[in-house]
C-alpha cells in the first residue's frame, strides 16, 4: 500500500535520540532551548519569540488562552480544518463559529465570516489549508479593522512563505505542529510564536502548569525545590527527545520542502486537463504543501476512493465538516453549504517524501484510468 502520508526519519534521528537517553534528564531543558533557537532562525521571526510545547493542538490552547477571553468569547474558524482547531477553542471556554471556506482554496472566507460576526467575536482563527497561508496581510488587515485578535493554525504551513517572509515571521500568533505527519516531524511536537516578549513570558508560564521558577529553562535541569505558581497551566513543555529529534529534522526540511513542491508540481501538471477534477491553486514556489488535495466532481469521490485502494493507493479525506461533528451540531449560527459540498469532494493523494518518482507516476495512471 501506498501510504497518503508518512514521517521520513533516518540515522540520523536515531543518533540525536541516543545522545538523549544517554543524558541524565529527558524533560524540557537545554535541547528544547536550542531547537526554539533554531526555529527562531530558519523562519526568520526577529523579535517574535518561538515557544515550543509538546503538540500543535497545545499551541492552539496556550495562544487562545494566552488572550484572556471571557467564557462565552467567540472564535471564527473555518468549520473545514482538523477537530484540533475547534477543541482548542472549546478548551479555553470560547465558542467556536464556524465559517465557510471559499470553494477554490478552501481557505475562510471572509465575506461569510464577517456576517457571523457579533459583539461576542474577539478572535479569529484561519487555517493554512494544505500548506497555504493565502492573503496574510489582507487577512491581518481584515482582523484589525474588526479589533479581532489572529491565532493563525499554520499546522499545515511549517516553511509556507508569503510576501517574501516566512509564516511565523509575521501576524499575531502562529500555531505549528510537528506531529508525526507534518512538514517536519519531533515525533510531537508543536510551536507556537508570539508576537512579544511578554505573551511569549505568560506562554512559557501556562506551558509549565503556572510555576514560575529562577532559571528554568536555562539549560540542565529545572531547579525542582524553588518555585511559585502564578497562573492557570498545563503541563505542555516538549521533552529533549522530541526536541532533538525535530532538531535533526529541520536541517533536512529544506530537502523536504522542495520534494513536497516537486511532487505537488507534477501532480498539478499531470491533472490539470482532466475533467471531473478542480485542483487547488496553491502557488509551490510560496507554500510548501502539507496536503495534496483535490475536489472529485460529479459525485464521484467515493468510487475514486475505492479505486485506489483496490491498486494499493491510500487516500484520506481532510476532513469531515467540523459542525457536522456531535458535539459542535449547535455552533452553526447559519447554513454552511459550500463547506458541505467541498467536504464531499474533497480527497488527499499520497504527498510525503518517502514516495518515489516511479510511485508518484503509478498514482497519476491510477487516477487518470479512474477518469477515462
Ligand atoms: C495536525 C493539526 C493540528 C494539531 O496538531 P497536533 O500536533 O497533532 O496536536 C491542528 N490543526 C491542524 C489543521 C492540523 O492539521
Amino acid at each position: 500500500m501506498i501510504r497518503v502520508s508518512q514521517p521520513v526519519t533516518g540515522p540520523e534521528e536515531l543518533d540525536a535520540l541516543k545522545r538523549g537517553l544517554e543524558k541524565a534528564y529527558f524533560g524540557h531543558s537545554a535541547d528544547v532551548v536550542e531547537l526554539e533557537k533554531a526555529l527562531a532562525e530558519f523562519l526568520g521571526v526577529g523579535e517574535r519569540p518561538v515557544v515550543c510545547v509538546n503538540s500543535g493542538t497545545a499551541a492552539l490552547h496556550l495562544a487562545l488562552a494566552s488572550l484572556d477571553l471571557e467564557p462565552g468569547d467567540e472564535v471564527l474558524v473555518p468549520s473545514l480544518t482538523f477537530v484540533a482547531s475547534f477543541q482548542a477553542i472549546t478548551a479555553v471556554g470560547a465558542v467556536p463559529v464556524p465559517c465557510e471556506v471559499r470553494e477554490t482554496d478552501l481557505l475562510l472566507d471572509l465575506d461569510d465570516a464577517d456576517r457571523r460576526i457579533t459583539p461576542r467575536a474577539k478572535a479569529v482563527m484561519p487555517v493554512h489549508y494544505a500548506g497555504n497561508p493565502g492573503d496574510l496581510a489582507g487577512l491581518h488587515a481584515w482582523a484589525a479593522q474588526r479589533g479581532l485578535r489572529v491565532v493563525e493554525d499554520a499546522a499545515h504551513a511549517f516553511g509556507s512563505s508569503c510576501g517574501g517572509k516566512r509564516v511565523g515571521a509575521q501576524g499575531d500568533l502562529v500555531c505549528f505542529s510537528f506531529d508525526s505527519l507534518k512538514n517536519i516531524t519531533c515525533g510531537e511536537g508543536g510551536a507556537l510564536i508570539c508576537p512579544d516578549a511578554d505573551s511569549a513570558h505568560r506562554a512559557g508560564l501556562m506551558r509549565g502548569l503556572g510555576m514560575e521558577r529562577p532559571q528554568a529553562t536555562q539549560g540542565g535541569p529545572p531547579s525542582r525545590s524553588a518555585y511559585d505558581v502564578v497562573t492557570q497551566g498545563w503541563r505542555f513543555h516538549m521533552s529533549n527527545l522530541n526536541a532533538l529529534v525535530g532538531l535533526e529534522q529541520l536541517k533536512k526540511a529544506p530537502a523536504f520542502f522542495a520534494r513536497r513542491q516537486q511532487i505537488a508540481r507534477r501532480y498539478d501538471e499531470a491533472f490539470s486537463c482532466l475533467a471531473g477534477l478542480a485542483l487547488l491553486p496553491v502557488d509551490y514556489a510560496q507554500a510548501v504543501p502539507f496536503l495534496y488535495t483535490l475536489r472529485v466532481l460529479q459525485g464521484r469521490r467515493a468510487d475514486m476512493i475505492a479505486h485506489l485502494r483496490e491498486r494499493e493507493v491510500e487516500t484520506a479525506v481532510n476532513y469531515p465538516a467540523n459542525h457536522q461533528h456531535s458535539l459542535y451540531r449547535n455552533l452553526a449560527t447559519a447554513p454552511l453549504p459550500v463547506t458541505e459540498d467541498v467536504c464531499g469532494q474533497i480527497l488527499s493523494l499520497p504527498l510525503h517524501c518517502a514516495l518515489s518518482d516511479d510511485q508518484v507516476e503509478f498514482i497519476i495512471a491510477q487516477v487518470r484510468a479512474f477518469l477515462a
